[in-house]
């Protein structure tokens, strides 16, 4: 369905952007991945797949490393046709202890960087008149919770950046959407489990329970798959007249 698209994912050595890119991966697209740690597993994971596959090692907090990545893209594939905004992180603490560091390292990587990636791809989408920009938001862009000010700050800034983006692309073969998971297991959600643990002094299936019998009604984690099934719909034909949505795949989080 996506054969020989080209998609930048960001933030796909772990958790949800590799989900996401295993998914357009199994539809043909190539793949050019980003993010810290050890890249290699994850370009395996995507070259068993049978496409080409990159990797750019970009820091999302730096808007020049931005502009080389998709430039590097541009410059090996020929084109982005798919630009996924899913590189984030998470600080949690009350607004008075909040480290202003923190706030800026997460207003940097989780929207200042979709505006950057955004930018830099566009013209080339304009162009030839083809785009899809999937941008990984939240339920947090949606409502609120305690203690995460700059997450809910920037994730609902992407959601109105998203919201732009279509309005500015509408008529030019270009679709700009937002995907809002709710709780899905990868290694961001896993310290908060742990965190959960500690600090309530029970076991790793108790604070599991507690974390998701809070907010998310299914009491089931959303999974990196079904991300990627959301992703691979954003990007068909199916879903080239949907544009600046939010689908939120959260267990009914956001219904209450
Ligand atoms: P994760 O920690 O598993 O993955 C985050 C990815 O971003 C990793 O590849 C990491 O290397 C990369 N990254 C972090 N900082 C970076 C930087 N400065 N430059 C480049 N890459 C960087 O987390 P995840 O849960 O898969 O989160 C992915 C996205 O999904 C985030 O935007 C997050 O806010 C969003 N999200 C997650 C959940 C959840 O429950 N896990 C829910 C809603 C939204």
């Amino acid at each position: 369905m996506l054969r020989d698209k080209i998609a930048i994912v960001t933030g796909s050595t772990s958790g949800i952007g590799l989900g996401i890119a295993q998914a357009l991966a199994r539809q043909g697209a190539h793949i050019m991945l980003n993010g810290f740690g050890d890249a290699e597993p994850a370009k395996a994971a995507i070259a068993e797949l049978g496409v080409r596959v990159s990797y750019h090692g970009a820091d999302m907090s730096k808007p020049a490393e931005i502009e080389a990545m998709v430039k590097a893209c541009e410059a090996e594939f020929g084109r982005v046709d798919i630009l996924v905004n899913n590189a984030g992180i998470q600080y949690v603490a009350p607004v008075e202890a909040f480290p202003p560091e923190r706030w800026d390292a997460i207003i940097a990587i989780n929207l200042s960087a979709v505006f950057h990636a955004t930018r830099a791809a566009l013209p080339g989408m304009k162009q030839r008149g083809f785009g899809r920009i999937v941008n990984v938001a939240s339920v947090h862009g949606l409502v609120a919770s305690a203690d995460k000010s700059a997450y809910v700050a920037a994730k609902h800034g992407v959601i109105g950046l998203t919201k732009t983006v279509a309005l500015e692309t509408a008529a030019s073969g270009i679709t700009c959407n937002a995907i809002c998971p709710g709780w899905v297991l990868t290694p961001l959600v896993q310290k908060q489990v742990d965190d959960r643990a500690r600090a309530d002094g029970v076991d790793t299936a108790e604070a599991t329970r507690r974390l998701l019998g809070e907010k998310q009604p299914s009491m089931r984690f959303t999974t990196t798959e079904q991300l990627g099934a959301a992703a691979v719909f954003l990007c068909s034909e199916a879903a080239s007249n949907m544009t600046g949505v939010q689908m939120t795949l959260d267990g009914g989080w956001t219904a209450q």
